[in-house]
C-alpha cells in the first residue's frame, strides 16, 4: 500500500516531500466528510460506497487515516444524517477511520436551544446525555458543530449560535472530562458588518451578521482543558480572519488549535477570497508560513473533503482540493511538517489508543 501511495504521489507529479521520504501514508486528515445519502427516489444510503472512494483517494495521496463526522445541521434538515452511518465504518476499517460526532445530534440540539432559549436542566442532562453517548460510541471528537456557518446555495443551510451558549460551554466541560476536542467551523465576525455581497446574492444568509470573537474567547477561556479545533483555515468568507487575529488568538489561549484547507482555486474569485492563506500559485503566503512555522503544535490538516458514492449525484465531491491542501506540508521545515501532517492529530485525538 505504501508503494501504491507513493506512485501515486509521483503520478501526480508531486514530488516527494522531505518529510514524505520516512514517512509515507503519514497524514492524518482531521476534517472530512462521507456523502452516503441519495436522493429520495432513489432510496437508502450507501456510505460504504463513499468509504471505498476515500480508501482510494487516501492511497492515493498518502493519507493514513482520516477524521469523519457529519456537517453541522440545523434543526429539521431534510439531507441530515448522524454519526450512527459512520461508527460501521470506522470497524470495518480499523487504522483508517475515526469518526468525530455530534454534527447531526448536539448542533441540532444546540440549534433547538438558541431557538426556544431554554436552557434548563432537562435540556443539559439531555444534551450530555447525547455527548457522553458518542464517546462511549468510540468518538474522538465532538463536531462538526458550528457557531456561524454560511449558507452557500439555496439548499445550503445558514446556521448560527452564540460561540458561548451554555451548551458549548458543556460542552467544552464534557470534551475536557473525556479528553476529546472539539471541531467548531465558525466564519470571523470581529465586528458587526454586513453580509459579504457574493453571499447575500447566493445562499440564504442574513443581511447583518453580528459579531462572535469576544464569545469565542470566552469560550476559550471557560475550560482551558477543552481543546478546541476552529477549523476551515484558509476558508475566510468575511476577509476577517487573518494571520494577525490568529496569531493573537493563539498567543492568548493555549487550548486553540486549528485545521487548514486550501479550497479549490477558481478564477473570478470575490475580493473577500484575497485573504487566502496561499496564493493562486499554491504558495503558503509568508504571514502563514512564518505563522504555522511559529505554532507547529497547534495546526493539522482538515481537507473537508465529501467523498461521494458512486451510487449518489452531489457536487459536492467538487468543493476540496487534496493535493494543493497536501502541497502546502511541503513547504514547511520538515519536522513542522511532520507535527502537522500527523503528530498532532494522533496526539489530540488520542488515535493510537483508539
Ligand atoms: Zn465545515
Amino acid at each position: 500500500m505504501a508503494a501504491r501511495a507513493l506512485a501515486g504521489l509521483f503520478a501526480l507529479g508531486l514530488s516527494l516531500p522531505a518529510w514524505g521520504q520516512q514517512n509515507a501514508l503519514s497524514v492524518i486528515d482531521t476534517h472530512n466528510h462521507l456523502h452516503g445519502l441519495r436522493a429520495p427516489w432513489q432510496g437508502g444510503t450507501d456510505f460504504e460506497g463513499a468509504a471505498e472512494v476515500a480508501l482510494d483517494a487516501m492511497d492515493r495521496f498518502g493519507v493514513r487515516m482520516l477524521l469523519i463526522m457529519p456537517p453541522p445541521q440545523p434543526e429539521h434538515f431534510a439531507a441530515g444524517y448522524d454519526a450512527t452511518k459512520l461508527f460501521p465504518i470506522a470497524r470495518r476499517h480499523p487504522g483508517r477511520f475515526a469518526v468525530v460526532a455530534g454534527g447531526g445530534t448536539l448542533n441540532v440540539m444546540i440549534q433547538r436551544a438558541v431557538r426556544s432559549g431554554d436552557v434548563g436542566a432537562e435540556v443539559r442532562r439531555n444534551f450530555r446525555a447525547k455527548a457522553e453517548e458518542l464517546v462511549r460510541l468510540g468518538a474522538v471528537g465532538f463536531g462538526e458543530l458550528t457557531a456561524e456557518h454560511f449558507s452557500m446555495n439555496p439548499r445550503h443551510p445558514y446556521v448560527s449560535a452564540p460561540p458561548d451558549h451554555a451548551l458549548f460551554r458543556l460542552l467544552a466541560d464534557i470534551a475536557a472530562r473525556h479528553g476529546v476536542p472539539i471541531d467548531l467551523h465558525m466564519e470571523a465576525i470581529p465586528e458587526d458588518m454586513a453580509v459579504p455581497p457574493h453571499l447575500a446574492r447566493r445562499g440564504r444568509n442574513p443581511a447583518r451578521l453580528g459579531p462572535n470573537m469576544a464569545a469565542f474567547e470566552r469560550l476559550l477561556a471557560h475550560n482551558r482543558a477543552a481543546a478546541i479545533v476552529w477549523v476551515h483555515l484558509g476558508w475566510d468568507n468575511t476577509g476577517r480572519r487573518t494571520a494577525t487575529l490568529t496569531r493573537a488568538l493563539l498567543e492568548r489561549h493555549a487550548n486553540l488549535y486549528l485545521s487548514y484547507r486550501i479550497p479549490p482555486h477558481r478564477r473570478r474569485e470575490p475580493s473577500v477570497m484575497a485573504n487566502r492563506i496561499a496564493g493562486p500559485d499554491g504558495r503558503l503566503r509568508a504571514e502563514w508560513h512564518k505563522l504555522f512555522s511559529d505554532f507547529p503544535d497547534r495546526v493539522m490538516v482538515g481537507t473537508d473533503r465529501f467523498f461521494v458514492s458512486p451510487r449518489s449525484q452531489s457536487p459536492l465531491r467538487h468543493t476540496a482540493d487534496s493535493a494543493a491542501t497536501l502541497a502546502i506540508l511541503e513547504q514547511l521545515p520538515a519536522a513542522v511538517a511532520r507535527r502537522i501532517a500527523f503528530e498532532n492529530a494522533a496526539r489530540l485525538f488520542r488515535l493510537g489508543k483508539k
